[in-house]
């Protein structure tokens, strides 16, 4: 088979190593003789998987004993609604930025449960920076942001500094790349970007900030319920919840967040220096917001669009289109990403250019 590139913006391309490990678990999972997904989630096999895994994430952002992880259903969706349900009081105030589509939805449920305050946006620029100039309300319950814009090709260069519990949907660039994770109170990530594949959310949570709000939650919204339960209150989603375990181990072992952020960074400035070089290409992002994960860019003129698409396809590129709401094209370059992929893409573009421009 020949060998396919894989830019998909998410569910996302995973390490190799990982996909086989994670077949082999479906036939006969810790030499069992039984399938990981026909074996009760209570079996010391899988709660030691359970167990390892919120380590490792503890591990890999470096927090203490202050901190929680749970990995949840729902998708990063659920967690617009989670997050205002456990740490916005009854008459409280959230602030939030605004920085795309999927921050726009987190604002949506924060309004349907309390007072919102939207203290930034780049929504008339077509969401195409990150703000940077706002001031923090002290009185707020806490500040939600979205760390990077999956579909516009944005990233927070560095984190507001904030007096206030920080809360970030890390979904498409967590372990991407090092932070400070004690600066959060709670940080969420839908796995089918970044870490696993579709089926579960990790959430990272300082148990300090939860049991404020004085409301009455539902058991499944509440996460001091999911904590108790050891993010086993219900039958968790055994089969994502392993395939992020040993995609984590991935990254631990291949070196950890210190070996992927210098190998993400070079993948994106391969891409970016290619962008601005090429007299075809452009990029869509501000350069001061460009994302290292989802670089966004046009092909100009327009009418050559059906000619890369060929010459991508024939090199065994996939996924690069842009998404529905904003054209042109996307590839994202997520940990499992080999610089070599980046570089076939590079190749492709200077072809084109080379025959056209
Ligand atoms: C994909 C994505 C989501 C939505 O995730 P679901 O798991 O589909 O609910 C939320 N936030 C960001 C930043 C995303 O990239």
């Amino acid at each position: 088979m020949k060998q396919v590139h894989n830019f998909s913006a998410g569910p996302g391309i995973l390490p190799q190593a990982v996909l086989e490990e994670a077949s082999r678990a479906c036939l006969n999972f810790d030499g069992l003789g039984l399938s990981l997904l026909e074996i009760s989630h209570r079996s010391k096999n899988f709660e030691r998987i359970m167990d390892e895994s919120r380590a490792l994430v503890k591990s890999l952002f470096n927090v203490d004993d202050a901190y929680e992880v749970l990995f949840l259903g729902g998708g990063a969706s659920l967690q617009f609604a989670m997050v205002p349900l456990n740490l916005l009081r009854e008459n409280g105030t959230a602030a939030y930025v605004n920085t795309g589509v999927w921050s726009t939805k987190a604002i949506k449920e924060a309004r349907m449960l309390g007072h919102v305050d939207v203290i930034a946006s780049s929504e008339t620029d077509q969401f195409s920076y990150i703000p940077t100039d706002f001031t923090i309300p002290d009185t707020a319950d806490y500040l939600h942001i979205t760390s990077n814009n999956t579909i516009y090709g944005t990233q927070f260069q560095s984190f507001p500094d904030c007096q206030i519990p920080l809360v970030c949907d890390m979904s498409s660039d967590i372990f991407s790349r090092p932070l400070d994770a004690s600066q959060f109170d709670l940080i969420y990530a839908g796995a089918q970007k970044n870490m696993g594949p579709a089926g579960t959310t990790m959430v990272m949570v300082k148990k300090s900030a939860l049991g404020k709000t004085g409301r009455k939650l539902l058991s499944m919204m509440d996460y001091q319920v999911h904590i108790k339960g050891g993010s086993m209150y219900n039958t968790p989603p055994v089969f994502p919840i392993y395939v992020s375990y040993l995609t984590l181990s991935w990254l631990k072992a291949q070196g950890g967040i210190s070996w992927i952020d210098e190998l993400n960074q070079k993948k994106a400035s391969l891409l970016y220096s290619e962008i601005d070089r090429n007299r075809l290409f452009k990029g869509t992002a501000r350069p001061d917001s460009r994302s290292r994960m989802n670089v966004c860019f046009l092909l100009e003129p327009a009418h050559l669009e059906p000619e890369f698409d060929k010459l991508c396809k024939d090199a065994g590129i996939s996924g690069i289109r842009g998404h529905r709401d904003v054209g042109g094209y996307r590839a994202s370059l997520y940990n499992a990403l080999p610089i070599s992929s980046v570089q076939v893409l590079v190749d492709v573009m200077r072809h084109l250019e080379s025959q056209f421009a």
